[in-house]
């Protein structure tokens, strides 16, 4: 694996690439590697000749900044991870490379409904930075493939939508989300929490279980107020249990039967944030 951190260098490695008409696959991360970014490694493994991972903790967006200063960083181990799992190139860029004009951008992505909702409600501005730096490696990288995960079911979308205007021909491939055998998902936040809370993180999981097993049609306001009330009881602090079109993200209040639809969670648990989901039927 090579580890470039400049702009022109990973963009004179991949115009050899282009060359030997190689498709590229991308992994965009944060770093603080866990199986859940390997297994997006693996599939674009699978399925492209070159595969970039990049690793940036992209401050825009943070809408905390204490979250910023405590997102962990494990360089090491993340290399190890990489090199391991046969990625072909590391980008690990500067915040100065990243931005060169400052941090503030005067690009404004044109959301919609989608960064109204959810974490879009609950963290101001954070999709647009997820915009703000997608675009600017797949810019950098221009991929052939993205590799995405589930976990971050909201931001998929937010991202599909920047791509279609963008970048219409890159192909999307939602990777489904890994978790431990205790039914947590794995997460790079999950480092900062003490091993009881880790045990007490998988009500989570449990959670949106219960909420897959109980559904029915018609009002879901009862079901969704039990899983906020189970998740508080175990000493979550809950931005929401929602549930929503699997498709448009459009909030159920009651249900047919019939819609695709997915709980979403966001939770505390005390200063971690972890989010979730799971497709219902
Ligand atoms: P992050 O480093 O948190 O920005 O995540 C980088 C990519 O890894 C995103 O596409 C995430 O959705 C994906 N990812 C994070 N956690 C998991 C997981 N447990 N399973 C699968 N993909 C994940």
């Amino acid at each position: 694996m090579i580890i470039v951190k400049k702009i022109t260098d990973v963009q004179q490695f991949l115009a050899k690439r282009n060359a030997k008409q190689k498709s590229t696959g991308f992994v965009p991360t944060m770093g603080a590697l866990h199986d859940g970014h390997i297994s997006l490694i693996k599939a674009a493994k699978k399925e492209t000749g070159v595969v970039v991972c990049s690793i940036f903790v992209n401050p825009t967006q943070f809408n905390d900044p204490k979250d910023f200063e405590k997102y962990p960083v494990t360089i090491e181990s993340d290399i190890y991870l990489l090199e391991k799992a046969g990625c072909d190139v590391l980008f690990l860029p500067a915040v100065a490379e990243m931005y060169p004009q400052g941090l503030q951008t005067s690009l404004h992505f044109e959301l919609g409904f989608i960064e109204t909702i959810l974490e879009g409600e609950f963290r101001p501005g954070h999709f647009q930075g997820v915009c703000q730096v997608v675009y600017r490696l797949l810019e950098i990288i221009t991929p052939d493939k993205l590799f995405l995960g589930q976990k971050d079911f909201q931001q998929c979308m937010v991202i599909r939508k920047m791509a279609a205007t963008f970048f219409p021909g890159l192909d999307i491939i939602i990777c489904p989300t890994q978790r431990e055998s205790s039914g947590l998902a794995m997460s790079s936040r999950n480092k900062r929490l003490s091993d009881a809370d880790k045990i007490t993180a998988t009500a989570i999981f449990e959670t949106m279980q219960y909420v897959k097993n109980n559904i029915q049609p018609g009002d879901l306001n009862l079901l969704q107020q039990k899983a906020v009330r189970q998740l508080t009881a175990k000493g979550f602090r809950v931005d929401y249990v929602t549930i929503a079109d699997v498709f448009t993200l459009r909030l159920q209040e009651s249900w047919d039967g019939e819609e695709q639809i997915v709980v979403l969670v966001a939770a505390f648990l005390n200063e971690v944030r972890l989010i979730d989901n799971l497709i219902l039927n």
